[in-house]
């Protein structure tokens, strides 16, 4: 369907977000346009009920025990990259900081902030990948916000999500709860996110392109505490990759973490691109990795849920926990060879998320 230019709106086309080709700023400024845009793309496309009401604030029903909370905004540059877009990452990246609490994720809010002109196709293509990324994780987008930033003062589309779910008041899980002997574990290859997003960034020609993980992972979350009831900790394995999180962990703890080299699953290409690209791929970022630290008497099964499930294929135990030395991540490589696995300083790759 063709659609009018900006210059001409017409009265006349069913979807009414749509008689722009382009984003305006009066579609942020809470008036006509802002409300057909809320009505024809975001109800019409994430919708549920509490959303349909229209109201000041959703009012959602509570399932019972404790609240987990989270935001998060993505800026991630390009808007669409292999294997994801901003919309998928938005949706996931908050289900997964919900899920990796041990909760349940079920409602989320978005708020976009959209610079004028940009096209309206590709936010609707956006907001159909926020709506099929929350249908795969069970949540339901009931509350939302539209501002227009004028022309060069945004990059096309950021998006922030806020997300709740609901935890049994006996899930216990964190750092303290870490013991010598647990074994971490990957649910797949690391770094695929960040050197995904950075090969097209930097237009590298790839002959096989590298795909971002970028996916929800509360079904795999699932499906891994049914068998291994007593995980330890987890945590989603996003910006500052592996050892970020490995230094998050063992930071202040009377513990340390160590990583056998060779067991941790890396796609032949992250290892090529990252080479190339002067990234190390244990500092690279992920959209559909989590660690999780686990008793060592349900480590293999852990184990084994994650391969079953389709984001856990490639699942790894990758290390364990010493006594010594304390507070401090390391690798190990097969020939027993030892190195301190830094925390990252600096961000290797901007608007990665
Ligand atoms: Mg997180």
């Amino acid at each position: 369907m063709s659609r009018p230019s900006d210059a001409a709106p017409s009265a006349t086309t069913a979807r009414a977000a749509s008689r722009y080709d382009t984003v305006r700023l009066s579609h942020g400024s809470g008036g006509k346009l802002t409300l057909e845009l809320i009505e024809e793309l975001f109800v019409a496309t994430f919708s549920n009920e509490p959303l349909k009401a229209l109201t000041d604030a959703a009012i959602l029903a509570n399932p019972g025990g404790r609240i987990a909370f989270a935001t998060d905004s993505h800026t991630v540059k390009p808007a669409f990259f292999p294997g994801g877009d901003i919309g998928r990452l938005a949706v996931a990246g908050t289900v997964n900081d919900l899920a990796v609490m041990g909760a349940t994720p079920m409602y989320m809010s978005a708020a976009f902030l959209l610079e004028e002109g940009y096209d309206m196709s590709e936010l609707e293509r956006v907001v159909r990948s926020m709506k099929a990324t929350a249908d795969e994780a069970g949540v339901a987008i009931v509350a939302g916000d539209t501002k227009v930033l004028e022309r060069g003062h945004g990059d096309g589309v950021f998006i922030n999500t806020t997300g709740v779910g609901f935890l049994a008041d006996d899930v216990l899980m964190g750092v303290d709860q870490v013991r010598p002997g647990d074994k971490v574990l990957v649910n797949g290859t690391l770094g695929d996110h960040g050197i995904a997003v950075m090969s097209r960034r930097e237009g590298l020609d790839l002959a096989i392109e590298l795909e971002s993980d970028v996916a929800p992972l509360n079904g795999l979350i699932e499906a891994v505490r049914r068998v291994a009831p007593n995980v330890r900790f987890m945590r989603d394995v996003t910006r500052g990759g592996l050892a970020a999180v490995a230094n998050e962990v063992v930071h202040r703890q009377a513990y340390g973490l160590r990583v056998f080299d060779v067991a941790v699953p890396v796609h032949e290409l992250v290892e090529q691109y990252s080479e190339m690209l002067g990234i190390d791929p244990f500092l690279a970022a992920n959209e559909g990795k989590v660690l999780l630290i686990v008793a060592p008497e349900e480590a293999e099964a852990a184990l084994g849920a994650m391969k079953a499930h389709p984001f856990g294929r490639e699942a790894a135990i990758i290390g364990d926990i010493v006594k010594k030395p304390e507070g401090v991540a390391l690798v190990e490589t097969a020939y027993g060879s030892r190195r301190v696995l830094e925390m990252p300083i600096e961000e290797q790759l901007p608007r990665i998320c």
